[in-house]
């Protein structure tokens, strides 16, 4: 008996502090074609280069492995990860692994109306479209300049492929989109979207730069209360967002607040870059290089042996509040 227990959790990914991880995040790509003022600076070329960022056939032997200990979710981010060639070969070749049983997909939509069909029918159910303002003008100004309607057009072809539950992720801003709320929700209300707000992080210079338009979700949370009757709910996902619905409505509103009450002692996920490094936490810089170890040759059972090494490493939490210098990768990196 104890030896079948034994084996059950060999086979898992545990951390030091006893957190399960089943997630992937998967950044395929570190380029993005917008330059959120709080993401990216503006003219950064700084990209890695196409000889580092792993194959498919390499992301999906690491997805392989982990699938194997266990991990059932992968989220597709980047950058954009739409940017990245034939994006739906990859996906295909994910949603074949056994035991992975959901895959999605982070996006800013802005070429979504033509990739939105492929990725439904290549395994992709769920979407999660960053959009921050819905004023042209605005929108412009955030993304460094970028349209708007394309964006509109692409959610409304994500609609029509049947990718679902779209959330919309909104970063909220002081100064900047604080005013915007109450359209944000009525346009989500209309479409059938998920709204999910978003605390600015102090990942990379620019989101250094950003936290002076910090706002504390619970403030907006309060400013939103005044407004609609909002009720506990939750929803599927693995995410760390809290959910509310509002009352009388299907529309769910999901608060992800990673400074002012943070979620690190549930977290279930680790992230892959491009370029094939894992990052053990977003907020933290400890990582581990899986590019070289795929390139000497490793063997499936020795890789699941370094996955396993790295897990080591997760730290148990970020330091965004008392240490908000440390991350100076920028968040395109990993994808949030
Ligand atoms: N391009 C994809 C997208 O737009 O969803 C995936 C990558 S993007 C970096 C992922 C998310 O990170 C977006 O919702 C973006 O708004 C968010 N993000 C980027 N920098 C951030 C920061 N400093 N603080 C909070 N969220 C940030």
């Amino acid at each position: 008996m104890n030896k079948i227990q034994n084996k059950t959790t060999e086979n898992k990914l545990i951390d030091p502090f006893g957190r399960r991880i089943e997630y992937i995040r998967l950044s395929v790509t570190d380029k993005c074609n917008l330059r959120c003022f709080y993401c990216l600076p503006k003219g950064f070329k700084d990209f890695d280069v196409p000889d580092d960022w792993l194959t498919f056939d390499e992301i999906e032997r690491v997805m392989r492995a982990f699938a194997e200990m266990g991990v059932a979710r992968v989220r597709l981010t980047g950058g954009e990860p739409l940017v990245r060639k034939n994006i739906s070969q990859l996906i295909g070749k994910l949603d074949a692994i056994p035991g992975i049983n959901d895959l999605s997909l982070s996006t800013n939509a802005t070429l979504l109306a033509k990739h939105a069909s492929d990725l439904k029918k290549s395994g992709i159910s769920r979407i999660n479209v960053s959009l921050d303002s819905l004023r042209p003008e605005r929108f412009a100004e955030i993304t460094g300049g970028s349209s708007l309607q394309p964006v509109i057009d692409g959610l409304m072809a994500a609609k029509d492929a049947g990718l679902t539950p779209i959330k919309i992720n909104m970063v909220a801003m002081k100064g900047i989109n604080d005013d915007e709320f109450e359209e944000m929700v009525a346009f989500c209300a209309e479409h059938g979207f998920t709204l999910r707000m978003i605390e600015t992080m102090p990942v990379g210079s620019t989101g250094q730069e950003a936290g002076k338009h910090f706002l504390s979700l619970q403030e907006v949370k309060t400013q939103l209360e005044k407004r609609f009757d909002l009720i506990p709910s939750v929803m599927s996902g693995g995410g760390p967002a809290r959910y509310m619905r509002v009352n009388g409505t299907d529309l769910k509103i999901g608060f992800i607040t990673p400074l002012t009450q943070h979620f690190c002692e549930t977290c279930n996920r680790v992230r892959l870059s491009a370029d094939g490094t894992l990052y053990l936490c977003m907020g933290q810089n400890h990582t581990y290089e899986l590019r070289p170890l795929l390139r000497q040759g490793i063997s499936d059972n020795e890789l699941k042996e370094k996955l396993k090494e790295a897990l080591t490493l997760k730290p148990k939490e970020h330091h965004f509040n008392d240490e908000p210098g440390k991350v100076v990768r920028f968040m395109s990196k990993l994808g949030g």
